[in-house]
């Protein structure tokens, strides 16, 4: 069974008669990357603020490394790594310095974890050079590094591609595969972008207008978003008996409701249409479908505006 660091449970968050956080039931397993995904304005803020204890629940429970966080949120603290707002840098000192002085704040023992943390975001270069000189994908791997500094094992990220050019974002993805592939890192990530976590989160959970509307697995989405033939004939086994020995293709799948998705020759479905009619079946429902993941994500949360 794998181990949850974060569950809650009806989670929610009023302000002034209006439900930022809607009773919301979301799931962090030990390990997975997280992908916390909404339109401006949809809570995930709020969300990632209750979960590090920036702001309080005004109903639900929710529970951080096995335990209740109304009693260990302080323990649980020391075990997580965030960054909600954009982290204190100071813009005259140099990336050891900055670290120093979060080191001090946070009361970490030892001077070794800068040097490691630098390594780790690969920030060990920029020697004498000052934070104002940095680019803005070099600060934001200071601000990932202020958050990693104690070593934590549940990293929660707001957005942190906020304003990154495409390549910083590329770079930021692969640092947090990489802490999650090398130092087993669960990170929580949300964005305003679903292609953004695309291929980075290993499970999606979409929040509009403070309820979570859909959790749900890469796999899954792949799934949801691949392209393929969808088609429903009388006889479904049959169905993918005529794919396999007329078509010579296995890259389908029998849904449970008797259709089959079919994700080879799409562009040939005369083919395909005729390789069953010629073996007796008939067809009930023959198209190409599959959403991109802009169309997915719009038709789930009502094809709003993304800013
Ligand atoms: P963004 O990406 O724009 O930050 P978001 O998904 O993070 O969007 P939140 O910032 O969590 O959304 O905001 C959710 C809702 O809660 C919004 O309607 C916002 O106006 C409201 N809200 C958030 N914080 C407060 C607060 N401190 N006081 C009053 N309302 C708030």
């Amino acid at each position: 069974m794998s181990e949850y660091i974060l569950r809650t449970n009806q989670l929610t968050k009023q302000y002034k008669g209006h439900n930022a956080v809607d009773h919301v039931d979301l799931s962090v397993r030990k390990g997975d990357i997280y992908g916390f995904i909404g339109q401006n304005g949809a809570g995930k803020s709020t969300m990632l603020r209750l979960v590090t204890g920036l702001a309080f629940p005004t109903g639900g429970t929710m529970e951080i490394f096995g335990t209740d966080a109304k009693e260990g949120l302080n323990d649980a603290q020391k075990r997580m790594g965030a960054i909600i707002e954009n982290p204190a840098l100071f813009p005259d000192m140099t990336a050891k310095e900055n670290l120093e002085v979060h080191r001090l704040q946070k009361g970490i023992p030892g001077k070794d974890c800068i040097e490691e943390t630098l390594k780790l975001v690969e920030l060990t270069e920029t020697g004498k050079k000052k934070v104002k000189n940095f680019s803005l994908g070099m600060k934001q791997r200071l601000g990932l590094a202020v958050a990693l500094l104690s070593n934590p094992e549940f990293l929660i990220l707001d957005e942190p591609t906020n304003g990154l050019d495409p390549i910083g974002i590329v770079e930021l993805r692969e640092l947090i595969k990489k802490l999650n592939r090398e130092k087993g890192l669960t990170v929580l990530i949300s964005s305003h972008i679903l292609s953004e976590l695309y291929q980075l989160a290993t499970t999606y959970g979409i929040i509009h207008e403070g309820r979570l509307i859909e959790e749900l697995s890469l796999k899954e989405l792949d799934e949801k978003c691949r392209q393929h033939l969808k088609i429903k004939v009388d006889d479904a086994a049959k169905g993918a008996t005529v794919l396999e020995k007329t078509l010579g293709t296995a890259d389908f799948e029998v849904m449970p409701d008797g259709t089959i998705h079919l994700y080879q020759h799409l562009d040939d479905v005369r083919t395909v249409s005729r390789a069953l009619t010629d073996s007796g079946l008939i067809i009930e429902h023959f198209a190409r479908t599959g959403d991109s993941l802009e169309s997915y994500f719009s038709k789930l949360v009502g094809g709003g505006h993304h800013e």
